[in-house]
C-alpha cells in the first residue's frame, strides 16, 4: 500500500496567491490523515481531487487561527456533500468548545458523527490496527504539539518454498504464518513460527509533521529515523531572532532537527508570506541536510512500502 502525501496549504499566518493556510493530507489505502487544517482546505482538497467521504481522521498541532480556521468550512461542505462516516479530530484543549459555538451560533446541522479527542500530553493518541499517531509537546507561543504517523511493521516475505519443505499444509496455515501468527501441527504439536517460513519483520513507515515550533529538545528521539520530516520553516536564518521571538524555525534549524534524528527526508512549509521565491530557504537548509524541498502548494510525494 503506497502513502501519497499532498501539500494543501503551506503559507504561514496569512495566505498569499500562490499558497493556502496550512494542511498536509497523507492517503494511505482508503483512509485520509490530515495534519491541520486551514482556512478553504475544503477547495484545496477538491483541487488536489481528495475525497471528501473517505474515512478521515484530522489532527491539530494548535489553536492558531491559520491552523484550525479551515474545520467548520470543511465539516460544513462534507455535510452538504451527504457525508456519513465520522471524523476523527485530535487537538489541544479549546477545540470542543470552539466546535460547540460555531453549531450554536452557525446552525448547520451534519450528517456524520465528530469525534473529539482532546490532546493534553505527549504520546500516543490514536492507535489503529495498521499504524499509530504519537504527540510530542512543542514550543511555541501556545500549547502546541508535534505529530508522528508510525506504521506497524509488516510480516516479513513469505518463502513459500520453506512451508512446503516443512510439510505446512497450504490454505489457512499458509495464511497463519503470513500474517506472524505460529502454526501448530495438530498430530504431533510440532510448532512452526513465521521466522522458519518468512523473512524478518519489515519497518513500517514514518512521517513527522512538526507544525509551529521552535527547535525543541527531544525532537531528535521523537522523529528518530523518520522517512519524511515535515517541519516549518517560518523565516530564513537572517531573521532568526524574529523566529525566536514568535517560537517558529529558520531552515538551519529545521534542516539540523532532520539530520539529528536521521531521517530520510525533509520538507520545509509554513513559509512566510514575505518569501515569494523560496530558493533562499532551500540553500539554507542544504548546506546541513541534502534531501530537503520547500513544499508548494499541491507539492506531493509517494513513500513506496519497504521490502
Ligand atoms: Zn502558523
Ligand atoms: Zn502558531
Amino acid at each position: 500500500m503506497s502513502i501519497r502525501v499532498i501539500f494543501l496549504g503551506t503559507s504561514a499566518a496569512v495566505p498569499t496567491a500562490n499558497r493556502s493556510l496550512p494542511a498536509v493530507l497523507i492517503q494511505r489505502g482508503n483512509e485520509q490523515i490530515m495534519f491541520d487544517c486551514g482556512e478553504g482546505v475544503q477547495r484545496q482538497m477538491i483541487r488536489a481531487k481528495a475525497g471528501l467521504h473517505k474515512k478521515t481522521k484530522i489532527f491539530i498541532t494548535h489553536m492558531h487561527g491559520d491552523h484550525i480556521l479551515g474545520l467548520p468550512g470543511l465539516l460544513q461542505t462534507m455535510a452538504l456533500m451527504d457525508r456519513t462516516k465520522p471524523v476523527d479530530v485530535y487537538a489541544p484543549p479549546g477545540l470542543a468548545r470552539f466546535l460547540d459555538c460555531m453549531h450554536e451560533t452557525l446552525q448547520f446541522q451534519l450528517t456524520f458523527e465528530v469525534n473529539v479527542f482532546e490532546v493534553t500530553n505527549s504520546g500516543t493518541i490514536c492507535d489503529e490496527e495498521e499504524y499509530r499517531v504519537d504527540a510530542n509537546q512543542s514550543n511555541h507561543a501556545i500549547t502546541s504539539f508535534a505529530y508522528a504517523f508510525i506504521e506497524k511493521p509488516r510480516a516479513g516475505r513469505f518463502y513459500p518454498e520453506k512451508a512446503k519443505a516443512i510439510g505446512v499444509p497450504k490454505g489457512d496455515a499458509w495464511g497463519k504464518l503470513q500474517h506472524g501468527q505460529e502454526y501448530i501441527f495438530p498430530a504431533t504439536g510440532q510448532i512452526v513460527k513465521p521466522i522458519d517460513v518468512a523473512g524478518p519483520l519489515r519497518q513500517g513507515r514514518k512521517i513527522v509533521y512538526t507544525g509551529d515550533t521552535r527547535p525543541f529538545d527531544g525532537f531528535a528521539a521523537f522523529a528518530a529515523d523518520a522517512d519524511l520530516v515535515i517541519h516549518e520553516a517560518t523565516f530564513d536564518d537572517s531573521l532568526l531572532e524574529r523566529a525566536k521571538a514568535d517560537g517558529h524555525s529558520t531552515p538551519s534549524e529545521a534542516a539540523t532537527e532532520a539530520k539529528a534524528s536521521n531521517a530520510k527526508s525533509l520538507v520545509l512549509t509554513h513559509v512566510s508570506a514575505r518569501y515569494s521565491d523560496t530558493s533562499l530557504l532551500l540553500e539554507q537548509a542544504k548546506k546541513i541536510f541534502a534531501n530537503v524541498v520547500v513544499a508548494e502548494d499541491f507539492f506531493e510525494l509517494e513513500l513506496p512500502l519497504s521490502e
